[in-house]
């Protein structure tokens, strides 16, 4: 194959591209923190004493706003709301109590040196646990040596890993998805997997420093230069959204590894923030042509902000705009140099989302 960089940028590059565990390590904290001063009743106190008022509610005092890593169920595969979007995939980790993911270790984030960008995204999990296909397809590759094309090479940077081609593509492209730095191949090549099964387990193979699922999606050509943002690919959880955007300068060029901070607002849930992407490596969706994506948002309005040294000042603004997330959807916005933000309300959901196959009325009771 050829090779773009020197191999010391290649080496950087993955030791990049499999973050090190020691930084992703997740720190849970509690699902409902408890609410200050507020005595619980036990039932059977409330059984004993009738209140003199039949109909007086007593509301319990709202509580701290949970803060957890938890999140709802995802929406069947595919999901598709608008003919742009193509959630065909679920997620390779189980998604129950996975921090996903990590906000470090983006697409197209850049982590050790310029214009080494990740072509995946890392999913943080200990050691053993399952990794499982994103979607229905067949297994093309089950080995090590997947960068470095030399089956057994126990030396490639991705370690272990699977690749799955899918039973569907997009736009008359196939699509395959990766799975790198796993501790153990469970995956055998040439056999047909369903969304969910068990492709291996998760380990520390290849250039890591902890153990972590390393995760790609691959359009057209099963290569390092085809991939594209899986956050663009994986169903988002229910009721949950996703927030694309182009941010350019005054002459319409994408700003590289620009901090854009989104917020709920009303809120005291977590600022998030996200870079935009680095140069090199990474491809930008044909649709939004974006170079910024952050899912999982719970859906709401949003405040998104970012600092910006106009051409013709010599001081960055604070630039600022409100972008509403819908549930399943991708909510889409642009910034420009010179104009500011501009906010773009995806189209509404349509009879497309009936799943197919499902009648849409019943036709008969049980
Ligand atoms: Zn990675």
């Amino acid at each position: 194959m050829k090779f773009k960089y020197s191999l010391s940028a290649i080496l950087s590059m993955f030791i990049v591209s499999s973050c090190a565990g020691a930084v992703g390590v997740i720190n849970p904290t509690p699902v409902v923190a408890e609410a200050a001063g507020q005595t619980q009743v036990p039932i059977e106190a409330m059984e004993v004493t009738p209140s003199p008022v039949p109909f007086q509610f007593n509301l319990p005092t709202p509580g701290a706003e949970p803060v957890s890593g938890w999140r709802p169920p995802l929406y069947p595969i595919p999901w598709a709301v608008s003919s742009h979007d193509h959630f065909y995939f679920a997620r390779p980790i189980s998604a129950d109590n996975v921090n996903w993911p990590l906000a470090e270790y983006r697409y197209g984030g850049v982590f050790f040196a310029p214009n080494i960008v990740h072509t995946g995204v890392d999913i943080d999990a200990p050691e053993g646990t399952p990794i499982l296909a994103a979607g229905p397809g067949t297994v093309v590759s089950s080995d090590w040596g997947l960068y470095t094309e030399a089956p057994g090479n126990q030396n490639d940077p991705y370690g272990m890993a699977v690749v799955v081609r899918h039973d569907f593509g997009y736009r008359d492209q196939a699509l395959f998805t990766i799975y790198a730095h796993m501790s153990k191949l469970l995956a055998v090549v040439g056999s047909h997997v369903d969304t969910g099964d068990v492709l291996g387990l998760v380990g520390a193979t290849g250039a890591t420093t902890g153990p972590h699922l390393h995760f790609e999606v691959r359009v057209g050509k099963n290569t390092f230069y085809n991939t594209s943002n899986p956050e663009l690919w994986m169903t988002p959880p229910q009721g949950w959204g996703i927030l694309v955007g182009r941010m350019t300068d005054e002459k319409g060029d994408l700003l590289n590894q620009l901090l854009v901070k989104v917020q709920l607002i009303n809120s005291k849930s977590p600022l998030r923030t996200v870079k935009t992407y680095g140069m090199g490596a990474v491809n930008s969706d044909p649709y939004y042509h974006e170079n910024l994506v952050l899912s999982d948002l719970p859906a709401g309005i949003y405040k998104v902000s970012l600092s910006y040294k106009p051409e013709d000042s010599d001081t960055a603004a604070e630039n600022e705009t409100w972008v509403e997330i819908f549930p399943g959807q991708v909510s889409y916005i642009t910034f420009q140099g010179g104009i500011g933000f501009n906010v773009i309300r995806p189209p509404a959901p349509t009879l497309e989302l009936v799943p197919r196959g499902l009648p849409l009325t019943p036709t008969s009771l049980p």
